[in-house]
């Protein structure tokens, strides 16, 4: 008989000591998890299932990276979406996917033998904006699907659905989204601090060969205002150099010369959309 083989990707490999820094983010949301977690102690005393969290911060500061480590951790499948998915032309269509989300993410975690998913939703903001009258209809069919399908979520089914959603735009939010029962946990993701950067940077420098003179706490100074994303963008730039000057090593001035590469290109790309 021929043995299924699972998808690898359903629970992400992402650890939380994968993610530098944010220690205050990742603490209060491991918290949270644990009620993922013993689910069935908590029902006994009647506490109220979780059902969202919601991670707000700017760009590139590792929210997704958050929400696949929350998977991993509560070893739930893991499935991600964003809000621009769910902006159609026909209305109806936006809800019918949420309807979709909920019942794939069901699926996914019965045919891979895991009792909890958790549905990522990046750019939440996109459908769960303040409402804006009527000519956003479909916008609010499908927070309204939304609603009603974390309304509906309850210890239980088999399956534990947890939604994490993602967004820079929290003071956009309808309060709808936010009462107790929906998305009641807010976890801030913050622009890395100097410790943080030097911690992004040494997992990002990780496989990479670094030359002696490398001081990663200089670069860390250097590089404030930097998010994880752009930092990640820095070790790589810096590694494209040292390999064009034929260096077997990443060398200080790579790294130096990196960080104005990253700070050029978002200069150029904020001009570019200007
Ligand atoms: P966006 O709001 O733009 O979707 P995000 O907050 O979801 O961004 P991620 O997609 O998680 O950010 O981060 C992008 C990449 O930046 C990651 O894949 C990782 O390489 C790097 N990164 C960001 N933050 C961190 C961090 N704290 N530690 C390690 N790497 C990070």
């Amino acid at each position: 008989k021929k043995k299924i083989l699972h998808s690898k990707e359903a629970v992400p490999t992402v650890s939380f000591d994968q993610i530098g820094g944010q220690e205050r983010a990742k603490k209060e949301l491991r918290e949270a998890l644990d009620f993922l977690i013993h689910r069935h102690h908590i029902r006994q005393y009647g506490i109220r299932p979780l059902k969202g969290i919601l991670l707000s911060g700017p760009p590139g500061t590792g929210k997704t990276l958050m929400a696949k480590a929350a998977a991993h951790y509560t070893d739930s499948v893991f499935i991600t979406t964003s809000g621009s998915e769910f902006i159609e032309m026909y209305v109806g269509v936006g809800a019918q996917r949420i309807r979709e989300l909920f019942h794939k993410a069901r699926k996914e975690a019965k045919k891979n033998n895991k009792n909890s998913a958790i549905i990522f939703i990046d750019e939440i903001d996109v459908i769960g904006g303040q409402r804006a009258g009527s000519q956003h209809r479909e916008y609010d069919q499908t927070l309204n699907q939304l609603l009603t399908e974390m309304d509906g979520m309850t210890t239980d089914r088999k399956v534990q659905v947890l939604v994490v959603a993602a967004t820079n735009r929290k003071d956009m939010l309808d309060s709808a989204l936010l009462r107790p029962g929906r998305f009641d946990r807010h976890i801030t993701v913050d622009l890395p601090d100097k410790k943080a950067r030097m911690s992004i940077l040494k997992l990002h420098t990780h496989n990479k060969p670094l030359a002696d003179d490398v001081d990663l706490e200089q670069i860390g100074v250097e590089t404030f205002g930097f998010s994880g994303a752009q930092l990640e963008s820095l070790t790589n730039e810096a590694a494209i150099y040292a390999m064009r000057n034929g260096s077997d090593k990443i060398g200080q001035r790579h790294l130096s010369e990196a960080i104005d590469k990253v700070m050029m290109g978002e200069k150029t790309d904020r001009e570019a959309t200007q």
